[in-house]
């Protein structure tokens, strides 16, 4: 074999060739698998496109292209995530951490801005990606965040202890193992919302991950549902409800949370102009009530 044959280079762009018709970012996947392997970075690797690839290295870099190919997330095959400026760790039991779900940490910091040590409640932590966000903003926050599976939450628990951040963690059926009364400034969630049968599960990374944390009835609604109907009865008066939800589900989600009484009812765009946050605050006397608005562009 010539030196130019054992190269990153070469490595690279075959394994790129390889990835392209099951990922929809194979350079990028490939570069991450083979860095991974490495213990270098990315930038490393373009760096030294020529640097010869001891066997070790191809072997390493070979197997995890399988797993890839046999439709395992890069996440998973890494261990970790970056969420938030955050290294988190995510293993099968957790959902993935999406870049659009920064939306929903960004509009709970600005709802929080004007709200001193306030209490949290997150449904449905999984890794713990925006309890932790959250947390690292607002160290004065008193943040209590559940998820239903024991395995997710111990991943959470790990990501917590890594980046010192002091989160309450509850394995908890939503609001089952949360006390009725008024308590939370906030409630926040990223719940399931793929409808069962959405041949959208059966498309990209989907498949691998723990489904009960991706879709939810029929309509994929079931989850949203049990998280509004719940919440008047953990919130302050003044407290707000914030959700992620599908691209299509903003009128049904708004529908609810007005149905519930909720009042300022509004839905947000994430970064690539879809409705995916909506919101709502419990009706009572409220200080230092902020609105937030985004122009729909
Ligand atoms: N937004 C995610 C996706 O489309 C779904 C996450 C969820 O169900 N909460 O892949």
């Amino acid at each position: 074999m010539t030196a130019e044959a054992r190269s990153i280079r070469h490595w690279l762009e075959q394994a790129t060739r390889r990835l392209d018709a099951h990922s929809e970012s194979p350079r990028l996947d490939a570069e991450l698998l083979l860095a991974h392997c490495l213990q270098r970075d990315r930038s490393w690797l373009m760096a030294w496109p020529e640097h010869p690839l001891e066997p070790e290295m191809v072997d390493c870099f070979q197997a995890l292209l399988r797993q890839r190919l046999e439709g395992q997330p890069v996440a998973y095959l890494l261990g970790e995530r970056e969420f938030w400026s955050l290294s988190l760790a995510v293993t099968p039991a957790t959902l993935v951490p999406r870049p659009e779900t920064e939306l929903l940490v960004e509009t709970a910091l600005e709802w929080l801005a004007d709200r001193p040590a306030p209490r949290l409640l997150e449904l449905g932590t999984g890794s713990g990606a925006i309890a932790l966000a959250l947390k690292k903003e607002r160290a004065d926050a008193d943040i209590t965040a559940t998820d239903i599976s024991p395995r997710a939450l111990a991943v959470a628990a790990g990501n917590a202890r890594r980046h010192r951040l002091d989160i309450r963690f509850l394995v908890s059926d939503w609001y089952a193992a949360i006390d009725g009364g008024a308590v939370f400034d906030l409630i926040l969630s990223n719940p399931p919302y793929i409808a069962a049968g959405d041949p959208f599960l059966q498309r990209g990374d989907l498949p691998a991950e723990p489904q009960q944390a991706l879709c939810s009835g029929p309509e994929g609604l079931e989850a949203l549902r049990r998280i509004i109907a719940g919440a008047p009865g953990r919130l302050k008066s003044g407290g707000g409800l914030m959700l992620e939800h599908g691209y299509r589900q903003g009128d049904a989600v708004r529908g609810l949370l007005q149905a519930e009484g909720f009042e300022r009812v509004h839905s947000l765009e994430d970064f690539s102009g879809l409705p995916r946050v909506s919101l709502g605050t419990k009706p009572g006397p409220v200080q230092g009530e902020v609105e937030i608005h985004r122009p729909p562009s």
